[in-house]
């Protein structure tokens, strides 16, 4: 961590700044054109960008959005510019879109920059060479900047040309990290080591798949771990319960009577629903709640009950930190959204250091309109995974200065 210098000590004044933002956000159409239908990503960006805005440096914006195949209407930043634009305004008058993320054009609107003005290179992976990580198209990149700064924490986990190839063309002190990156590092690192306990940990949403990998991490850090989702339904299958038409992954149950047992030995408690709300399917109108052993057969689980909410809640507001990465149940239905938000409830009556992650769990949070009570809401939802289970991040990594010269990008494109 202190071998990764930040933003604040670089020196930027007059030089081009290439930042590396994770500005992937979610669209919505309105009378025909697209717009950004949340903009927090944006928003988490904002202080590195006034940072160097106020410093005088020329700011050159590089993400990605969506999972294009190559350019097309409907993943292009337009929609981002004009959100940013109005967010910066009065510091900046405009935000300077290019029209591919490089070429003539985008070289043309880097190369005119003043001090103080801010570009945003079209969709990077709208070329290819961003996901290939290629040599060329990071070199090209690296050609527009002279000082490189990430602050996309999102995409940290990915090896990308913007997150990883180009970062060898820039010298020690010509590369940093953004105050949202060294924000998320900071919290999720203060999970890894020097958690105050009790430490609870509250994993739910889809899959054991995705977070077992987690979780197992959990069990050398963690005093309880609180489980809920479609996942508790696969630890209680493990158990021996019955769980009529609940969603259940059958190739998973050792997997989590393994973990089960692990947990055990290492004395941390595991706590899984003991009651859960049933309907007949997603789309019932009417749902019932019954004791996690008396799930009827045709019947399917769909949120944790209240007693279980009420264990859960008990566990986490008297933790001295508490993680949280999963919803509950289903919660995006109002009939099985109750255990989630009442368990981003209870994290708001905690005292202590409390961190949520995940793409559904911080919409959550943010649906409950708890945010600002959250010490930290993370931006990254596999990054933020990843890091907690201990993984060398490649975004993170290329930032750490190395003490050897940068690799030359063969001249300058201004
Ligand atoms: P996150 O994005 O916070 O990491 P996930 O993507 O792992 O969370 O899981 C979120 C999804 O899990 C949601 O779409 C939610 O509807 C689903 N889910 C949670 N509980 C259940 C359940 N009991 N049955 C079916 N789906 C569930
Ligand atoms: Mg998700």
């Amino acid at each position: 961590m202190s071998s990764i210098r930040s933003v604040a000590d670089l020196s930027v004044t007059e030089q081009r700044v290439f930042v590396r933002v994770d500005f992937n956000v979610p669209l919505s159409e309105q009378k025909g054109e697209l717009t950004v239908a949340d903009d927090a990503r944006i928003v988490a960006a904002l202080p590195t960008i006034k940072h160097l805005i106020e410093r005088g440096a020329k700011v050159v914006l590089g993400s990605h959005l969506g999972r294009p195949k190559g350019k097309s209407k409907d993943t292009s930043l337009l929609p981002v510019a004009a959100r940013l634009a109005e967010l910066l305004a009065p510091l900046v008058k405009e935000v300077k879109l290019t029209d591919e993320p490089i070429g003539d054009g985008a070289r043309k609107v880097v190369a005119d920059l003043r001090p103080g003005e801010v570009a945003l290179l079209e969709n990077l992976r709208w070329n290819s060479g961003e996901e290939k990580n290629d040599e060329a198209f990071a070199q090209k990149l690296a050609s527009y900047a002279d000082v490189y700064v990430n602050d996309a924490f999102g995409t940290a986990h990915r090896a990308h040309a913007s997150t990883a190839g180009m970062i060898k063309f820039f010298a020690d002190d010509k590369k940093g990290a953004g105050f949202l990156m060294l924000r998320e590092i900071e919290y999720l690192g203060k999970l890894r080591s020097g958690a105050r306990r009790p430490f609870v940990v509250v994993i739910g949403g889809a899959k054991v798949s995705d977070k077992i990998g987690v979780l197992e991490s959990f069990v050398r850090m963690a005093d309880a771990i609180l489980i809920g989702g479609a996942m508790a339904n696969t630890f209680l299958k493990a158990q021996g319960k019955e769980l009529g038409k609940s969603k259940v992954e059958d190739d998973k149950l050792n997997v989590a009577k393994s973990f089960l047992r692990g947990a055990e030995l290492a004395k941390v408690d595991v706590l899984l629903p003991v009651d859960v709300v049933v309907a007949e399917s997603p789309d019932a109108k009417t749902s019932q709640t019954v004791s996690a052993d008396a799930i009827p057969k045709d019947r399917m689980a769909l949120d944790i009950g209240p007693q279980t909410v009420k264990n859960y809640a008990g566990r986490i507001t008297s933790a001295q930190t508490v993680f949280w990465n999963g919803p509950m149940g289903m919660f995006e239905r109002p009939l099985f959204a109750a255990g989630t938000k009442e368990v981003a409830q209870a994290l708001t009556r905690c005292s202590g250091t409390t961190v949520v992650g995940g793409g559904d769990s911080v919409a959550a949070i943010n649906e409950a309109g708890v945010g600002d009570k959250i010490s930290h809401v993370s931006t990254g939802g596999g990054a933020s995974l990843e890091l907690l289970e201990g993984q060398e991040l490649p975004g993170i990594a290329a930032l750490k200065q190395t003490g050897a010269a940068a690799a030359t990008t063969g001249g300058s494109a201004s």
